[in-house]
């Protein structure tokens, strides 16, 4: 999502723009997600804090958050960092950047689903966080009223009578649920992403097939290998590729602590399931009504990208959805595992990486990349093309120029 929008929105100011990627352009993270356009998501996700999550996690009793010992020693430092931003007065500083961003993504997102034709795969529903205890429902519809005020964020408090009337499908009655309005979403977010490659080469941009390791400067320029053997050659060139971002910043000098929170998902028939996605707070599980069957996604692992699976979480989500929904077995054999990629202080990171002229950066967009890659894209052709200013970094950790211009 974060790269083919980069193209998309330099190719609009006028760019002669090529998108490079080692594979399919549409078919990682921005593919496997609950495809959930996150205009609510006005503070970016904290670490928990309080001794007894951190207990529930340590113990594995959590199933927002799994973790494998190997990835530790590795991660203790960005995690570290994180734990520190979550910290209220800091995590309440960064969500004054973080708002700008989520609360213009809807509308930086609409004229590309109107060109590309895929109007077919977003709802403007909303979702749901529903909860099964009542003293949660509390507390979540607490913070919903404080995110109204302080942010205007748009909800409606469900109680367990309401949730059912919306939801027929669910099996047992539940406290009550956060419906937030504002968001939306997406049926299939493959095909979104897709759709956006098409828009982008059917305005003239290229797509072309390469490994983007290859980059390197020659005076004034920078080069990738295609996979055919040619060379694209450009004044500039953005790096726009995920969690595989930071291994090749840290070629050009730039030590970035991206760190991954992996996600698992499978497919379950469903034919009276959720109407629109559905977060179980309880298992910290999503149920998106997707083009392939009722999407179940699991909460956060912190274990090294491309290490070995271990779907804990999901079969404690699978549980869940069929507690709360009919669902019939697995439509996979093996589940998706993806990544989000996380930054410490919880904010993408998007700008010229120092001493590099001409070498941009757009990743790090953690929980919310399917959301933000339009809106972060559009702020970096701005820098990059009109050399609009964007705001001061707000923490030390960052090196880069930070996002959250209006
Ligand atoms: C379970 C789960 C649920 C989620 N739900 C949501 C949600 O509802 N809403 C939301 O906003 N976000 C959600 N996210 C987060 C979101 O999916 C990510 O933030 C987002 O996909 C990151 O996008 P990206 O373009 O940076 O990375 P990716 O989609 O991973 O794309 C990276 C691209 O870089 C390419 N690449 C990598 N290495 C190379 C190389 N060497 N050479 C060339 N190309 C290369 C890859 O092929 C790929 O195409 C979720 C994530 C998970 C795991």
């Amino acid at each position: 999502m974060v790269g083919v929008s980069t193209a998309l929105a330099l190719q609009e100011r006028g760019v002669s723009a090529a998108l490079i990627d080692r594979g399919d352009p549409a078919a990682q993270s921005s593919s496997g997600n609950a495809g959930i356009i996150q205009a609510e998501a006005a503070e970016p996700y904290a670490m928990p804090r309080s001794l007894g999550q951190l207990a529930a996690i340590a113990s594995g009793r959590s199933n927002a958050v799994a973790w494998q010992a190997t990835a530790l020693p590795a991660m203790l430092r960005p995690l570290w960092g994180y734990f520190r931003n979550s910290a209220p007065s800091r995590h309440r500083r960064i969500a004054q950047t973080y708002v700008k961003l989520t609360s213009r993504a809807t509308a930086d997102h609409a004229p590309w689903i109107a060109d590309a034709g895929s109007e077919h795969l977003i709802k403007r529903k909303g979702f749901v966080h529903a909860f099964r205890d009542e003293r949660e429902l509390g507390v979540a519809a607490s913070r919903a009223e404080r995110l109204a005020r302080d942010y205007g964020v748009r909800f409606s408090a469900l109680d367990g009578r309401a949730l059912c009337e919306s939801e027929p499908g669910l099996k047992q009655r539940m406290a009550g649920a956060i419906h937030w309005i504002d968001a939306w979403t997406c049926t299939d977010p493959g095909a979104l992403v897709a759709s956006y490659v098409s828009l982008f080469r059917s305005r003239g941009g290229q797509v072309l097939h390469g490994n983007a390791m290859t980059l390197a400067r020659d005076a004034d320029f920078w080069h990738v290998q295609e996979n055919s053997g040619d060379r694209v050659t450009s004044k500039q060139a953005v790096i726009a590729m995920g969690m595989r971002s930071a291994e090749l910043c840290k070629r050009f000098g730039l030590k970035v602590p991206l760190f991954p929170k992996r996600g698992y998902h499978l497919h379950l028939p469903a034919e009276n399931g959720p109407r629109i996605p559905f977060v179980d707070v309880a298992s910290s599980a999503v149920f998106a009504p997707m083009a392939g069957g009722l999407r179940v996604l699991t909460g956060a692992e912190i274990a090294r990208d491309g290490s070995k699976t271990r779907p804990v979480q999901l079969e404690r989500a699978r549980r869940a959805a069929k507690e709360l929904f009919e669902v019939g077995e697995p439509v996979e054999h093996e589940p998706w595992v993806g990544v989000r990629p996380c930054m410490p202080d919880m904010l993408p990171m998007i700008g010229e990486i120092p001493g590099q002229k001409g070498l941009w950066a757009n990743f790090g967009h953690g929980h919310q990349g399917f959301t933000l890659g339009p809106t972060t894209a559009s702020l970096l052709a701005g820098a990059m093309i009109d050399g609009i200013a964007v705001e001061q970094p707000l923490l030390p950790i960052r090196l880069l120029i930070r996002a959250g211009s209006p």
